[in-house]
């Protein structure tokens, strides 16, 4: 049975940070500018992707006193405010412990309203029927966590962990030998094999028609592909505390996503049929890892010259950040429904039921 109260955030396991040319930076990287204030982050293509070796100028480890609350507040401001008195709070708890961190909320719950209306027909209009459900628990996995600590690390893959990009060990592993994972791929997180698992376990609820569990399924299926999607769940640095960037993690998927809301113009790519699932979800770890090299840009640019607290700093975040959040909250939604129509492709495309003759 799945728990339906909204999800809060988790402290798992502990975490000590380790000098960042021990934590198995990329070779080219490793071959580049490696200074006091640089640390190099690797080289990446395509969509999502920067070209080019590019540098994550550390941040000022600097915090200031909050400043005044104001009475009144927009929505934006309030999310800047509580941004504000939450973050020494949340730093101090970062030099312990690690979160068990997904996309926010408020980002589930767009990625998979946005995923349904992305689906051809007829499978758009079977969802829209569950949307309501597909919506409200969008993050019922992370409150698995919990109860059952082996739920963990199937949130995210953190592929610079033992290998250098662009991943050939795991790519050869995962995508060629179909592989599953080791005890030490589990540590480092497995959700691009739990993306997998769940994606052929809702093929098979459509299979055998089993749609009150299909609808469960679905959840996890858009749970963990939206995870993969989030850029710091693809590296060691999740949290940027090898880059002085402590705190980035929430700052990006949860008070930056909080604070545009509707701002956010998705665009996904329309939802298609993967002939290849291993394949496609490499290619989305892939793109993901791309993209950090943006979240921790716009994290430097804006912080430059001030602190984490000063008022100038989130407006300047939201600036920076926005245009990567855009672009993998889009791939997201892609990456869901395309998961949704290949299980119900790969069933057989059996005809779907109207609401009534459903099954619970
Ligand atoms: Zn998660």
């Amino acid at each position: 049975m799945l728990p339906s109260k909204p999800v809060r955030p988790l402290y798992i396991s502990q975490i000590t940070p380790q000098p960042v040319e021990s934590q198995g930076a990329p070779a080219e990287a490793m071959a580049g500018k490696v200074g006091p204030d640089f640390v190099t982050v690797g080289r990446c293509k395509g969509r999502g992707g920067v070209e080019g070796v590019e540098s994550v100028e550390r941040a000022p480890r600097s915090m200031a006193l909050l400043g005044s609350v104001h009475a009144r507040l927009s929505q934006r401001a309030r999310a800047r405010t509580l941004f504000r008195i939450s973050a020494p709070v949340f730093v101090c708890l970062l030099v312990f412990t690690r979160l068990e961190w997904s996309w926010g909320r408020r980002a589930h719950e767009m990625i998979n309203a946005h995923a349904v209306e992305n689906l051809p027909e007829p499978l758009r209009s079977y969802f829209r029927e569950r949307a309501g459900y597909l919506v409200e628990h969008s993050s019922d996995p992370d409150q698995l966590v919990a109860d059952d600590p082996s739920e963990r690390p199937h949130h995210f893959t953190d592929a610079d962990a033992d290998d250098t990009y662009p991943f050939p060990r795991l790519e050869q592993r995962f995508v060629r030998e179909r592989r599953a994972p080791t005890a030490a791929e589990r540590r480092n997180g497995d959700v691009i094999w739990q993306i997998e698992t769940y994606t052929l376990r809702l093929s098979r609820d459509f299979k055998i028609k089993r749609w009150g569990v299909a609808n469960q399924d679905a959840v996890f299926v858009a749970h963990y592909a939206a995870d993969l999607t989030q850029p710091l769940h693809t590296v060691i640095n999740y949290d940027g505390q090898l880059t002085h960037q402590a705190g980035i993690h929430a700052r990006f998927e949860t008070e930056l996503v909080n604070a545009l809301g509707d701002e956010l113009k998705l665009a996904p790519h329309p939802a298609s049929d993967v002939s290849e699932l291993r394949s496609r979800i490499f290619q989305e770890l892939v793109a993901s890892y791309c993209a950090r090299l943006a979240v921790f840009d716009a994290d430097r640019r804006a912080v430059a010259g001030r602190s984490y607290l000063d008022p100038g700093f989130f407006p300047a975040f939201e600036k920076f950040a926005a245009p990567v959040a855009d672009e993998r909250m889009s791939a997201a939604v892609s990456f869901v429904s395309s998961l949704w129509y290949t299980a119900w492709v790969r069933a057989g495309r059996p005809p779907l039921p109207p609401p009534s003759k459903e099954e619970k």
